[in-house]
């Protein structure tokens, strides 16, 4: 059956730990959309094209991922796309509280989409697009935890 699941987020830029969260998501599912949300409220690093151009280089021909971008209702985008699933993922205690909330609103948006939370590995666990930008910013290695082209990217600028 072809099932599609919608991987959404900020992406801003994109870690080894989104990566890993969207090769296990494609285990389960047929395919996977990778998508960049478009919130002009939110002060981000990369431009949307930016964040979709260094997603799609960091996954080379990974086999059943898709990579887009959209604005508006995740539901209505994940409806859009003939979607069954939200996957997110979760590293430590910290992130279930916002993504339990993100759930149920969906949920109560869409019964139909069911959100799939996938565990982040051991070696992601503490990192952040967030935490990428500050320790990049300041001088320190992040070679370990971004694919190549995002570290380019980081350290050009
Ligand atoms: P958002 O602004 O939607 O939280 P992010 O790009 O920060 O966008 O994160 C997108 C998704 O990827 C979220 O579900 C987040 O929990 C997950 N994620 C972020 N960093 C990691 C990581 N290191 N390992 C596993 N999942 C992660």
């Amino acid at each position: 059956m072809n099932k599609i699941a919608v991987y959404p987020g900020s992406f801003d830029p994109v870690t080894k730990g989104h990566i890993d969260i969207l090769k296990r998501a494609t285990s389960i599912f047929s395919k996977v959309i990778i998508a960049v949300v478009v919130n002009p409220n939110k002060k981000s690093r990369f431009t949307v094209e930016k964040r979709v151009e260094l997603i799609k280089k960091s996954i080379g021909d990974l086999p059943g991922v898709e990579v887009d971008s959209f604005s508006g209702l995740l539901v209505d985008y994940v409806k859009m796309k003939n979607g069954v699933a939200i996957i997110r993922g979760l590293r430590a205690v910290s992130d279930f509280e916002y993504e339990f909330q993100m759930a149920h609103t969906n949920k109560k948006l869409a019964p139909n989409v069911e959100t799939v939370f996938i565990a982040a590995d051991n070696r992601y666990t503490f990192i952040s697009s967030n935490v990428i930008k500050e320790v990049s910013s300041l001088g320190g290695d992040v070679s370990d935890l971004v694919p190549n082209c995002v570290l380019k990217e980081l350290t050009e600028e």
